[in-house]
């Protein structure tokens, strides 16, 4: 979806890396993340600065191969070395269907998934996965279990504006960020955490130089450009030129496709959609519409059992509620695909009647 706004934008998002640079494995000794490139890191904040939609201050930032490779960090510099059972690690149904698989996926001896955090009445301790707005439903999350003591992980792959209001920002102790969803440069592999606790940062580096040495420094280069335009473009956003604004272009793409897809689910009357509250966003100054990378779509239809196979039947593909930890009924739809698919998704969707 992004890709025509990145077209646009053509040479300013050129990255010339020359044969001889960023051989070595080492881009900043003096700093504990040491293979993270200091124009990232400076981009990093200043995107922060600009949408705010997270403290930086008092935080290190540890890069990694994808917000994917910062998650496993997290588990294993959270939880104990010396515990007598490994560590619970739960999240709230509907919940990013990768999290079970990522978490159990090498059978650690230091963490394991424990399911749905709601229903999670252990009284052991816990890390418990917010991921706000939130995957697959968009819904904005706090923490769901009815307890304290609990070790946060926040994972904000959509706090940004196109998606959800920014209320605030946000000031938790491990954060979890990613180019794939803000930008859209999922291929570039670069995400960064905001670590409270330099202790927990340091594990989580540790993590990082045990299992790739590091992090591309090609891909760190070529993401702090597109985060340098993105913020660019964002700065003054009452200038003459905010009309180039990545968040604002984005925010009325993803509003004129929920609108279309809205539209379609109301017509065939077979399925559901989540209801969202506008809220006041502090970067775009105005109310705005919570619009979620993912459209949450239940089969209202009684004879419908298996709404995934059910739509497959239509030529259109989807993810089933299972995997997210909860029945059927549900299906998961990416709302950031390209125009032509996005408009042919809705165009099949629209022909069910219930
Ligand atoms: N967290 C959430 C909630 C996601 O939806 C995704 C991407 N689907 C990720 C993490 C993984 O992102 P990355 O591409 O940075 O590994």
């Amino acid at each position: 979806m992004y890709e025509n706004y990145w077209q646009q934008m053509g040479e300013r998002t050129t990255v010339v890396i020359p044969g001889w640079q960023s051989m070595s494995y080492f881009s900043d000794v003096k700093n504990p993340c040491w293979f993270l490139e200091p124009e990232f890191a400076k981009q990093v904040v200043r995107l922060h600065n600009v949408v705010g939609n997270a403290v930086t201050d008092g935080r290190q930032i540890v890069v990694g191969t994808g917000s994917s490779q910062l998650f496993l960090a997290a588990l294993y510099a959270l939880a104990p070395k010396d515990g007598s059972e490994p560590m619970s690690v739960v999240s709230a149904a509907p919940y990013y269907s990768s999290y079970p698989s990522m978490t159990d996926c090498l059978k650690s001896g230091l963490y394991k998934w424990a399911g749905d955090a709601r229903s999670f009445n252990k009284e052991v301790p816990y890390i418990e996965l917010v991921t706000s707005p939130n995957n697959p439903d968009g819904f904005v999350r706090h923490s769901m279990v009815n307890r304290t003591g609990g070790i946060l992980v926040h994972d904000l792959a959509y706090y940004w504006p196109q998606y959800t209001p920014i209320s605030s920002p946000a000031d938790h102790d491990l954060t979890l960020f990613t180019v794939s969803k803000a930008t859209g440069h999922a291929g570039t592999r670069i995400g960064w955490a905001l670590v409270k606790d330099l202790e927990v940062a340091k594990k989580m580096i540790k993590f990082i130089e045990l299992n790739t040495i590091g992090v591309s420094r090609d891909s760190q280069l070529r993401a702090a450009k597109i985060l340098e335009v993105m913020t660019n473009t964002s700065e003054n956003l009452g200038s003459f030129d905010s009309h180039e604004s990545f968040f604002k272009i984005s925010y009325h793409l993803m509003a004129e496709r929920w609108q279309l897809l809205r539209v379609a689910v109301n017509r065939s009357r077979a399925f559901s959609l989540p209801d969202f509250t506008p809220g006041f966003c502090h970067f775009l100054n105005q109310d705005s519409q919570p619009q979620p990378a993912f459209a949450w779509l239940k089969c209202e239809d009684d004879h419908v059992e298996d709404c995934e196979s059910f739509l497959r039947g239509y030529k259109i593909l989807t993810r089933g509620g299972r995997h997210f930890g909860v029945g059927p009924k549900y299906v998961r739809i990416s709302m950031l695909d390209r125009d032509n698919n996005f408009d042919l998704f809705v165009k099949r969707l629209s022909t069910i009647q219930s």
